[in-house]
């Protein structure tokens, strides 16, 4: 019966820490042809493609799309810089920075683990220490923007002290790409990868990654080949960059999204699209905060695409996630690992970050909690409040 059905999903507003909505000129792009994968056309579109990769991810060096969602960028990344039985240096203060300990234990690797709080980021003075604590340590991998926990890495001493020893810094910005600077020439970022459901507004399905030229030459320099065949960056680069080469086949309809979604932030200037990150956060803070609801992260730290906030005593968070989802179409986070239960995170990625989807969310948010019984303000007014002291009215 279902099969003589149109397929049907639901449009949802994805408001929490990933997928996020995808531009709808992103969705039309992928429903062109597909070429073939020699295709001269196809050179154009992987030419675009660095170039407007490399001016998100800050680069003059070679950044392209790996064939798999975020974590196959962080597989990549790990499995392709590292050799077997080797220290890496890496941030554990949310779920993803445990997840990338874990990828390098299955690598091989030796994790030396940098931990801080969930809601905490990691002190460059950690990474100091790592540097005593393992004499051969070459390898430091931070999260930039933990999705999990709602925290902002600094970056600014820490890349100077992996400078310092001579190391490679490998930074996580699934979250931070297109939302955040994500800045790897100037932070000197040796391999750097993202994913394009969150602030890019494309649909899950590739993993951009940037690699520095010493990233590139120590991977020529492996000891031993990488494990994985299909992430081995050299040979992925034998197809990249010439298309002359078969390793498998590039996904070619994400790649006419990720170009979509590349211009539309060309179109929008990165300062703008960061200022629009920074201002509609503080909206929704404020709004949250004249609720009457606590923030999990210091202000100094926090994301502008990701918000975690303290669910109240009183609320029942499946029951209030719930109700957002069927009353009003809305879906955000709730914690994970060591904040289940203890936080909603709310996502603000991309084209998702405007004023109408956060007065939205802060009026269902108070209707779901007043209708749930827990006491709550309204946070509208101090949200609009916002937009009006920086000129732009909702
Ligand atoms: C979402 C996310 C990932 C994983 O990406 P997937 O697309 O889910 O594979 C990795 N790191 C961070 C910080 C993320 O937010």
């Amino acid at each position: 019966m279902r099969s003589s059905q149109t397929f049907h999903p639901p449009t949802r507003l994805l408001l929490g820490p990933g997928p996020s909505n995808a531009d709808d000129r992103v969705l039309r792009a992928m429903s062109a042809p597909v070429v073939g994968y020699f295709d001269p056309v196809m050179l154009e579109i992987m030419a675009d493609i660095q170039r407007l990769l490399q001016l998100v991810f800050g680069t003059a060096h070679k950044a392209f799309p790996i064939s798999g969602t975020g974590t196959s960028g962080m597989e990549a990344a790990l499995a392709n810089l590292l050799e077997p039985g080797e220290p890496v240096a890496i941030g554990v203060n949310g779920f993803f920075g445990d997840r990338m300990r874990q990828v390098a234990e299955r690598a091989g690797a030796r994790p030396v683990v940098m931990e801080a709080e969930w809601g905490r980021p990691i002190e460059a003075e950690q990474v100091e220490d790592a540097f005593k604590r393992e004499a051969g340590l070459q390898v430091v991998a931070l999260v930039h923007a933990e999705t999990s926990t709602g925290v902002l890495q600094p970056l600014e001493e820490i890349h100077e002290i992996v400078r310092s020893h001579d190391a490679f810094l490998l930074l996580d910005a699934v979250t931070s790409l297109g939302g955040h600077p994500v800045e790897v020439d100037r932070h000197g970022v040796d391999l750097c990868y993202s994913g394009t459901q969150k602030a890019l507004s494309a649909p899950p399905g590739l993993a951009p990654i940037a690699v520095s030229p010493r990233t590139a030459a120590r991977i020529r320099a492996r000891r031993h080949p990488v494990q994985s065949f299909y992430l081995d960056l050299a040979l992925f680069e034998q197809y990249w960059g010439t298309a002359k080469f078969y390793h498998h086949t590039p996904p070619v309809s994400f790649y006419y999204a990720l170009l979509e979604a590349l211009r539309i932030v060309e179109e929008e200037g990165l300062q703008a699209r960061f200022d629009r990150h920074r201002q509609n956060q503080a909206a929704l803070v404020a709004g949250l905060e004249a609720m009457g609801l606590q923030m999990h992260v210091a202000p100094a730290h926090r994301l502008w695409t990701l918000t975690t906030v303290r669910i109240p005593e009183a609320a029942n968070d499946a029951a209030v996630r719930r109700r957002l989802l069927t009353e009003f179409g809305i879906e955000i986070g709730g914690g994970l690992g060591a904040l289940l239960g203890k936080v909603w995170r709310i996502g603000l990625m991309g084209k998702n970050a405007c004023p109408a989807n956060v007065l939205l969310f802060l009026t269902a948010l108070e209707r779901v909690l007043q209708a749930e019984g827990v006491p709550c303000g309204s946070g509208t007014r101090a949200a609009d409040h916002i937009y009006r002291k920086a000129g732009s009215p909702a």
